[in-house]
């Protein structure tokens, strides 16, 4: 009987906002800075908010734990350390490469190849492994395959812009369908 005393004196066309926990549809709209910096690295806007199905492991654990038990319209401003968030710098993920491993057609690959620029590679099972040229030097290539945000502490704020239950087939396919998510 109380359940019922409850449904009725909510008012109508009103739903419960729902929190933020497992098995939740999120969408966010957020800036990501380099939080020593202040450089901005990605803007998620109105336009096309962030949709992800929240604990299924599918961002950063750190990232999750600060949005658990928000609601739709709740805002967010958290930093993550390199430790919780890609890591800290592996040098050892940082090699030369000879030269010859960047011809196309036996020419230097020169209008890819540039100091700065974040290059597809592959690795020995055919895997696509992005990295960023270091340096050009005369006989090998210093390829850096750090994760772009290794080493850095990360600053997010944004907002909350929807908060739904997964339907049994996006539990079932471990991520979000509809609009933000996948279309298949
Ligand atoms: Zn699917």
């Amino acid at each position: 009987m109380l359940a019922f005393a409850q449904k009725k004196s909510l008012p109508l066309g009103k739903t419960i906002p729902m929190n933020i926990e497992k098995d939740a549809v999120v969408g966010i709209t957020y800036t990501l800075k380099e939080a020593n910096s202040g450089d901005v690295v990605e803007t998620v806007t109105e336009a096309q908010p962030f949709y992800f199905l929240f604990g299924f492991g599918n961002l950063l654990e750190e990232f999750e734990g600060n949005l658990q038990g928000k609601r739709s319209g709740d805002s967010f401003d958290f930093k993550l350390s390199p430790e919780q968030a890609y890591g800290p710098v592996d040098s050892t993920a940082i090699v030369d490469l000879p030269v010859s491993a960047f011809m196309i057609q036996g020419r230097f690959a020169e209008e890819y190849v540039k100091e700065g620029e974040t290059i597809q590679m592959q690795d020995p099972d055919g895997n696509a492994l992005p990295g960023k040229v270091l340096k050009r030097g005369l006989e090998t290539v210093t390829i850096d395959f750090n994760h772009p945000m290794a080493g850095k502490h990360l600053h997010f704020a944004g907002t909350v812009v929807e908060v739904r239950s997964a339907t049994e087939e996006e539990l079932d396919h471990g991520h979000v369908h509809g609009p933000g998510g996948h279309h298949h």
